[in-house]
Parts: C-alpha cells; structure tokens; sequence
C-alpha cells in the first residue's frame, strides 16, 4: 500500500487485524459457551461487517438506527437496548430485534403489551460496583441513569421478562468483570434462576494483549453451570481494537515558541476520545516529546484553540505534504464523527487481506450541507 498517494484524511481499516479479533473472541465463544455481539456503538464500519457476520452471533444496538444497520449489515441477532424507547420507533424497533432490553420499569410496563410474544425482554440493572477508570465513560458512578438499582428493582412486575443485563465495564480486564460479576450476584441473584439469558455487556478488552482469556472462559463457565442461563457478552472496543489508522497530511508548520503542524484532520471532530476520554493516540515513526530530536504539537485543522492530538518527536523535521499517521484509530471514531466547523469527514477504506486497498465512503459538501 502506498500510504503516500492516498486522499487524506483517511481512516484505514485492516481485514486481517480484523479477523485476528473475531478468531479470538470466536474461541471465547467456543470454549465458553458464550454468545458475542458486537456492540455498533463502537464499531460500525461497513466494510467490516461480512467478517463480523461470520464469527458473532450479531450486533448490539443502541436503538431504532442501529438495529436497522444490524440487520442490514450484519444479520443474525439483534439485541436493541436504549436508555428509553420512544413510542413512535418501538414497533419498528421490535420487528428488527430479537431482544429487548429496558432501563426501567415504566418503560417495560409501557411496551409489555407491543413487546410480549414477539421479543425476548430482559432488563438493564445497575450491579454498582465498576472499576471504570473515569466517570464519563462509568456507568455506575453516581447518579447514574443506566440500569434499575437494587432500591429501585420491582420482583413483582418480573413476569414475562426473560433475561438481564448489566453493563459496568469499560476497556477492562477479567479480574474487574469478576469484581462486577459478583456485586451482580449479591443484588439481583435471586432473580436469575428466574432468568433464560444474562447478558455481562461490554467493556472488555479481551483483544488488548495480556488479557486473562482464560479467566473469563473460567468465569462464563462457572456462571452458566451454576443458573443454567445463556450468556451474553457484547463488546465494541475489543472487536475494533488496534484494527486499523486514520491518514492525515500536513498542511502547514507554523512556530509560537514551539513548532505546530497543522493537519487536515481534526482531534475534537475524528479523534474525539482523544480530547474526551482524554488518552495518546500513537503517531507511526513517532515518539513522545523530547524522545527523539523534532518535536512538534500536531494539531487540527479547525478554529477551535483545543483541536491538539499532542506532541509528538520526530526523527526528522516534518514537511508540508508528509502523512501522519495515527494508530488505533477505528473503534469510537468513525461513528463518533462530526463536520464541526465545516471540515471534511475523512474518506473510509478497507486494506483487504490480499493487500488491496478499496475505497469504501468518500464524503464532501454534502455531508456537510445535509446535517447544517
Ligand atoms: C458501550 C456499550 C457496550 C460496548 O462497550 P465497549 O466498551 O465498546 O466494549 C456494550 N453494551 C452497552 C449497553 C454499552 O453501552
């Protein structure tokens, strides 16, 4: 692939790291008796769905739109969750899922009715344990609105609901899922013989290198041989983790006491976690400040005095044309996008496995224009 020739800004999604990802979470699978979703929140890119198809059980979705994207993209199951439903989508949203998945007890007793007998309905609990390493992105922390607390839970409006769910994880490892696992069981365990199905969400970094695999095969087994239930796990970073790059060039350097390039790309609008979460992207071929002998603050291309991915040190002094290259940038970027300040959404490709690459979405004015 000739990174130089490439219209920037570019995501570039690799088939074959891909498919590395779906191998493993595949033998999770397998030795677990577990069933993968991936979660769209995270991960939502086209080309990558006829891979997804073949080794999960099908997507997550977070309402009507995404479960309309599963079905078309990927198929199979269809398990639909939103923090409310709107009465206008739920018949919608009900012919395209398999389950469903409430966040109160107001919202299952409204939809009971259009529900029951056409979707398997489960709830969404608040186990209140998390390890979450920050409170954006923890939802167990205070207040939180996801899921029915323990003081909140009703055992006497249960009937017809077949399985529950909790999401408490984010980007984590076996042992938090066990901590998690266990607040779960000592609040809501008395319901789960009741249940067909437990769904344990998402958040677990099970592709990130050292990960406990065989913790959590340890654990969905002990847990299903235990309640007798199916286990669900729906992860979205961990399918997209470390599976391809966003390709940016620089369109000018600039010196105000230190040297900025400025790129045709956008930290606040491509590289959102990287203000929000906030983390690093890694720069190919580039070190942290001062590492090597050119530093430079690589920064965006909007008005916003913010739009910074960092300083980054550079073997070399960079030119106006080179390409930059920033890593892990496909799970919680493509569909977090926006064309804030008019700049261009970066174009969508697929490097396959047999090397080629083939453009997948190109976006211009009219991306712009539609949403303005
Ligand atoms: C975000 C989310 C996921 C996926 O989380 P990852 O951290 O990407 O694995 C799964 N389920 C629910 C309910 C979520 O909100």
């Amino acid at each position: 692939m000739d990174i130089d020739a490439l219209q920037t800004p570019l995501y570039v999604m690799e088939e074959a790291k891909l498919e590395k990802n779906l191998q493993l979470l595949d033998y999770v699978q397998q030795e677990s008796g577990a069933k993968i979703l991936l979660a769209l929140k995270g991960f939502a890119f086209s080309g990558g769905m006829k891979m997804v198809s073949k080794y999960l059980h099908g997507c997550c979705a977070s309402g009507l739109h995404e479960a309309r994207y599963a079905t078309e993209k990927v198929g199979r199951e269809v398990h639909t969750y939103a923090p409310a439903f709107k009465e206008e989508e739920i018949d919608e949203i009900i012919a395209l899922s398999h389950h469903l998945v409430f966040n109160s007890f107001a919202q299952w007793q409204k939809f009971k009715p259009k529900a029951l007998g056409k979707v398997s309905c489960g709830l969404r609990v608040n186990p209140e344990v998390s390890a979450s390493p920050t409170d954006m992105y923890n939802p167990c922390a205070s207040f939180s609105r996801l899921g029915i607390t323990e003081k909140a839970f009703h055992e006497a409006l249960l009937e017809g609901i077949e399985g529950l769910h909790f999401h408490a994880l984010c980007e984590q490892g076996a042992d938090a899922l066990e901590m998690v696992l266990a607040g779960f069981e000592e609040k809501f365990g008395d319901y789960i013989h009741l249940m067909k199905w437990v769904n344990f969400g998402g958040g677990h970094h099970i592709t990130k290198e050292g990960y406990d695999v065989a913790k959590l095969i340890k654990l969905i087994r002990d847990f299903k041989t235990k309640y007798g239930v199916d286990v669900y796990l729906e992860p979205g970073e961990a399918v997209g983790w470390q599976t391809g790059f966003l390709v940016a060039t620089v369109l000018d350097i600039v010196h105000n006491e230190i040297d900025i390039a400025i790129l045709d790309t956008s930290a606040e609008a491509h590289m959102p976690d990287t203000i929000l979460m906030p983390y690093r992207a890694e720069v190919r071929g580039a070190g942290k400040a001062g590492e090597k002998p050119y530093t430079y603050r690589l920064a965006g291309n909007t008005c916003l005095a913010g739009d910074v991915m960092g300083d980054y040190a550079f073997d070399r002094p960079l030119e106006i044309g080179e390409k930059i290259i920033f890593e892990d940038q496909i799970h919680y970027t493509i569909v977090k996008n926006s064309t804030f300040n008019g700049i261009k959404l970066p174009d969508l490709a697929l490097l396959k496995k047999d090397g080629t690459i083939e453009i997948i979405r190109e976006f211009g004015y009219e991306a712009y224009e539609r949403r303005n």
